[in-house]
């Protein structure tokens, strides 16, 4: 069932969603190489906390952080760790916070160092596939019209549009109706209206889309090792276009560049 939100509720979840960017975006200045990656969920742990606000992930079916940081060939819900970040690395980090009974969810691939140009591409692209999602995000469409904004960029550009994972509904829980692919046709999928609030999410990768879990039973990688990027934005479809939720005083954009 998709819950339909009214103005005032939407108004309520932008404080959700500023605090989930403000933690993205404090986690993404202390990316650089040497960093280990429980660091940065302590980080984003205590700006939630510090403003009497949840974690939204730590717990959330058992998962044991803040913020899942997924590094290279993985995609989304790595587990941060004793992970040392290497230069070149590619990292993803996606943050949710729960404040007021409604959640805000982001994620952000940052650039520990200097990247490859074949990482930047994918970055950009994906950054872009989420920009072009979320322009169809209007009274009217429908949910395919995203996916299928996001799956003919990514494709144009030869990269792997991920079928296993997808984006969601967000309310006073993470995962709500309806589901959100990357991939999909125009007109088809559940008619989308003003008061839906959904997280349009990206992932794309270098090679082919196939993804396996690993044996913590979290951390999704692509299976043949290609690297992955993940941009994510919490979206209130209004009859005014749509707003992005996830929005601290510098916007809804960080840097690529971690360490900034
Ligand atoms: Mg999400």
């Amino acid at each position: 069932m998709i819950h339909i939100k009214k103005p005032a509720e939407i108004e309520e979840m932008k404080v959700a969603g500023a605090l989930s960017k403000m933690a993205l975006r404090r986690v993404g200045a202390a990316i650089r190489p040497g960093v280990l990656t429980s660091e940065l969920d302590g980080i984003a742990e205590s700006v939630i906390r510090m403003h009497r606000a949840i974690p939204t992930f730590k717990g959330y079916g058992g998962f044991p952080a803040s913020i899942c940081c997924s590094v290279n060939d993985e995609v989304v819900h790595g587990i941060p760790g004793a992970r040392l970040l290497e230069e070149g690395d590619i990292v993803s980090i996606d943050t949710g916070a729960t404040i007021g009974g409604w959640v805000g969810d982001n994620a952000w691939t940052f650039y520990c160092g200097t990247p490859s140009r074949e990482a930047v591409e994918l970055c950009e692209v994906t950054c872009d596939c989420l920009k072009a999602g979320i322009a169809k995000a209007v009274p009217g469409n429908h949910v395919g019209d995203i996916g299928a904004a996001v799956q003919e960029l990514a494709e144009r550009h030869g990269f792997g549009v991920l079928r296993d994972y997808v984006g969601h509904g967000v309310g006073h829980v993470m995962h709500e109706d309806p589901s959100v692919p990357n991939y999909g046709k125009r007109g088809r999928g559940p008619k989308l209206q003003a008061g839906m609030v959904i997280a349009i999410e990206p992932m794309i990768t270098l090679g082919d889309y196939e993804v396996e879990v690993q044996g913590n039973g979290w951390t999704v990688n692509t299976v043949d090792h290609s690297l992955a990027a993940h941009y994510e934005n919490t979206i209130a479809i209004t009859k005014d276009g749509p707003v992005i939720l996830t929005t601290d005083d510098e916007g809804p954009w960080c840097s690529m560049q971690g360490g900034v």
